[in-house]
């Protein structure tokens, strides 16, 4: 177990903590009277838990209904209104409920709740828009990816059919009171590759009406051609689950993408997608992220991975595993905290190293991970050129973003 003065002093900590050994709601907690969201199934499943803000602003999604969660030492306590996180009998530190919108409680005008189209994770607004991944309902096997929960959850809390004009519905809402800068698109596997179509619409519905910034996560399309066409489009960022680095672990954990894709097409669309940062349109930011989950593979395997992605001048997205109710690995246990302390202090400092922009966008918390920046406490080493560096980026491009939104926000709603 960590030292409690270190949960106390580095937010990092207390968050990868949470992350692994999940927390246990007290009868004392009003989630729902006090303003917080509702647990909800969305997505891969890492939405699975209750969203809190740990001190120094880091927003989490804390694993709450899992097995493991209900042995946690963790517990949440109200006390007087407030809400007091507690270790044992130790008491940790105060936290805040993530608050939920009253878009949460909405319905689109076509009759279907807005938390069925999308969902805050943090501060972003999430959505899978289409159908079950092709993985889920391969005959005469599954080929589902061992870890991920999408099978289960459509159809409970995520429509499986979202309209481009309900989206819209929830992407102004959501704008309107939660005041996103960032929409994140996810989808499976589909045979025939047609992710990418699927998505278009929604893209330029987005682009047109809001300006805002938008993310793609999809698997590797085979027309490489196809993200210099997102890029004009003005999508921000692209995601590439390759999930594991070490081969023989991605093969046994990620069956459908081993044999549709292979590890090389991942790898191969992250670093032809990070060559295009320097294109064009210059208003339009442009990351790259390669995302692997820490706790399935050793974690030296994990921070060769940080190191790959960084050096094609992309930035990894470290996911720390959870064993989701329902999901083949249910019955495993999580990662243990402590030998992921270096692969978070890695991806700070390979990020670093490398001048990756890191942190730069207005106003995206983002729940379900550690992001590089917030792991600078894990790390000993300092960067005063790359933080001034940064410092400026972020000023620059929040007050030209700012304004763009403020623009987009004034005019009238189609
Ligand atoms: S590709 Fe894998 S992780 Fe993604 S939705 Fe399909 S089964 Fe889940």
């Amino acid at each position: 177990m960590f030292p409690l003065v270190d949960l106390q002093t580095t937010p990092a900590l207390l968050k990868l903590d949470l992350y692994c050994r999940g927390m246990r709601i007290d009868e004392s907690c009003l989630i729902a009277d006090d303003g917080g969201r509702r647990i909800l199934r969305t997505r891969a499943g890492l939405g699975s838990g209750l969203e809190i803000i740990l001190p120094g602003g880091l927003w989490t999604n804390v694993p709450v209904t899992e097995a493991f969660a209900k042995a946690s030492p963790y517990a949440l306590r109200r006390q007087q209104g407030a809400y007091r996180l507690m270790r044992d009998d130790e008491f940790v530190t105060t936290v805040e409920l993530s608050p939920r919108p009253a878009w949460y409680d909405a319905t689109t005008s076509h009759g279907k709740p807005m938390t069925r189209v999308g969902t805050l994770q943090g501060t972003y607004l999430a959505i899978y828009p289409a159908k079950v991944c092709d993985y889920w309902i391969e005959t005469p096997d599954k080929v589902n990816c061992k870890f991920c929960s999408v099978g289960l959850n459509l159809g409970v809390d995520d429509d499986a059919v979202k309209s481009v004009d309900d989206v819209m519905e929830v992407v102004h809402a959501a704008r309107a009171e939660s005041h996103i800068t960032y929409v994140d698109f996810n989808t499976g596997h589909y045979h025939g590759d047609t992710y990418l179509d699927i998505l278009e619409p929604y893209i330029t519905r987005i682009k047109n009406e809001t300006g805002l910034l938008i993310g793609v996560q999809t698997p590797p399309h085979p027309d490489l051609s196809r993200y210099d066409r997102l890029r004009e489009m003005g999508v921000n960022r692209v995601s590439f689950c390759f999930e594991i680095y070490d081969r023989e672990r991605f093969r046994e954990v990620c069956p459908g993408k081993h044999t549709h894709y292979g590890q090389d097409r991942y790898l191969d669309a992250i670093r032809y997608c990070a060559s295009l940062a320097d294109r064009g349109p210059a208003h339009e930011p442009w990351v790259t992220n390669g995302e692997i989950i820490a706790g399935l593979e050793s974690p030296e395997s994990s921070m060769r991975a940080i190191d790959w992605v960084t050096s094609v001048g992309a930035i990894p997205t470290v996911c720390v595993f959870r064993p989701l109710a329902g999901t083949d690995y249910a019955a495993m246990p999580p990662p243990a905290p402590e030998p992921l302390v270096p692969v978070f202090a890695r991806l700070y400092e390979a990020c670093m190293e490398r001048g990756l922009p890191i942190g730069c966008a207005p106003n995206i918390h983002v729940s379900l991970v550690l992001l590089p920046e917030e792991c600078a406490g894990l790390s000993a080493r300092q960067y005063p050129w790359q933080q001034l560096k940064l410092a400026a980026i972020r000023s620059g491009l929040g007050w030209y973003l700012n304004r763009r939104f403020a623009r987009a926000d004034r005019r009238p709603l189609p």
